[in-house]
């Protein structure tokens, strides 16, 4: 069912948008109240996690959070992860074990704290007692696998505009880094952008190669990653659940997203959620999201200083934040991180096996962590599908780490 109309923001459309939980007919909030309490509810989370404004660890500069809320109403919003960074690990400390995490940006740390939230709520099918199921945010299909019961809503804030073609275009920075250069960013417009090792700004990707290579990175290539507004662009096509979590739910999208500062709100919607323009028919339940998108009220201030080293997340569920070394991809003491490959895909095995997935017919145990992900075929498919309309639509080659780190094997 690909979402072919495109949900602008205004006050009419409002009243379209779901009931409350149970029913209950909750009168519709304005978004911008809305988007403001989501901004509210993540801030206030992180700095009572952090310690407050004079805690070391509060300094930020990108702040993302993922609330969920029961219909569109803040008083049933809760915040499920949070995370700050903008850094991304450096090439040396790649890891083939599955054991670092290699994008320390905000967002998507965020979505991967997510996940752990997501392999929680499945669990609690593990359970043999039925009201245990009635806790979690899945419902079980018929058919096999689950899927977000009806009215959960999950909703992405960032304190700034994400890092790539986003924020190229934001008002700010182009009236005063790129006044120079505009010629260039119009003929990269809406073109796909990597981050650059040990940097902060984002470039075109290059060459029609899409994949990189383990030993060309240890030689001291420059380690790409695709930038987060791509890969926000991506959740809108595949979902933030990613191929692993794809056995067992359907895809699982953006309801909204809050952008705290440097808002753009046509070009955001341009680049978050309409490339490629057209994607035809993708695979059962999946669809070209349009979130609705939203600024808030009182822009974020940028906050002063350098950007900080370190990366937080935090995870519903659980007591504290864990604070990460962007540069080295694990904890400081250089434990490896809940967000890890490696630990996600321990939570995947220990389910495998035991739930209903989406994918019968799937006999063979996958042995690696890479058989794992290629073995989630509806996701796999929609995402061949996204990447080859992206490079179709001239906005370039999705770049892939070195395949040599999903190799790992997988332990139950
Ligand atoms: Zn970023």
């Amino acid at each position: 069912m690909p979402g072919t109309k495109t949900r602008a923001v205004n006050e009419a459309q409002l009243h379209e948008l779901p009931e409350g939980l149970g029913g209950a007919h909750i009168p519709p909030t304005p978004l911008q109240e809305f988007a403001d309490a989501l901004s509210q509810l993540v801030t206030q989370k992180f700095h009572e996690l952090t310690g407050g404004l004079a805690s070391i660890h509060s300094r930020h500069k990108a702040l993302a959070g993922i609330i969920m809320s029961r219909g569109l109403d803040a008083r049933q919003a809760q915040v499920v992860a949070l995370s700050s960074g903008t850094k991304c690990i450096s090439g040396e400390y790649l890891s083939d074990q599955g054991l670092v995490v290699n994008d320390g940006h905000a967002e998507v740390l965020a979505r991967r704290a997510l996940l752990l939230f997501l392999y929680a709520q499945l669990e609690l099918y593990l359970s043999t007692r039925h009201e245990d199921w009635e806790r979690s945010v899945f419902v079980q299909l018929k058919e096999g696998g689950f899927r977000l019961r009806d009215n959960v809503l999950l909703h992405l804030y960032v304190s700034t505009s994400p890092c790539g073609d986003a924020r190229l275009h934001s008002p700010h920075e182009l009236s005063t880094q790129l006044s120079a250069s505009k010629h260039v960013v119009r003929r990269f417009r809406g073109h796909l952008r990597t981050k650059i090792e040990s940097g902060e700004g984002t470039v075109p990707v290059r060459g029609p190669s899409a994949m990189q290579t383990w030993d060309g990175v240890l030689l001291g290539e420059q380690l790409v990653t695709m930038s987060c507004t791509d890969k926000i662009a991506r959740w809108n096509v595949l979902g933030l659940q990613g191929a692993l979590l794809g056995y067992f739910t359907e895809p699982v999208y953006l309801h909204s997203i809050v952008v705290g500062s440097l808002r753009h709100p046509g070009h955001l919607a341009r680049v978050l959620s309409r490339r490629p323009a057209s994607l035809g028919p993708l695979p059962a339940a999946y669809r070209h999201n349009r979130p609705l998108l939203s600024g808030v009220s009182l822009a974020e201030p940028r906050p002063p200083g350098k950007a900080p080293h370190f990366s937080v997340n935090w995870v519903a569920g659980t007591p504290d934040v864990e604070v990460l070394d962007a540069t080295t991809g694990r904890r400081s003491c250089g434990a490896p991180s809940r967000l890890c490959k490696h630990m996600l895909a321990s939570h995947w095995a220990h389910l495998y096996g035991k739930l209903s997935t989406r994918t019968p017919g799937a006999e063979d145990v996958p042995a690696t962590y890479c058989e794992a992900k290629l073995g989630a075929r509806g996701y796999q498919a929609a995402k061949q599908q996204l990447l080859a309309a992206l490079q179709a639509a001239g906005l370039g080659t999705w770049v892939q780490k070195p395949p040599e780190q999903d190799q790992f094997p997988l332990r139950p």
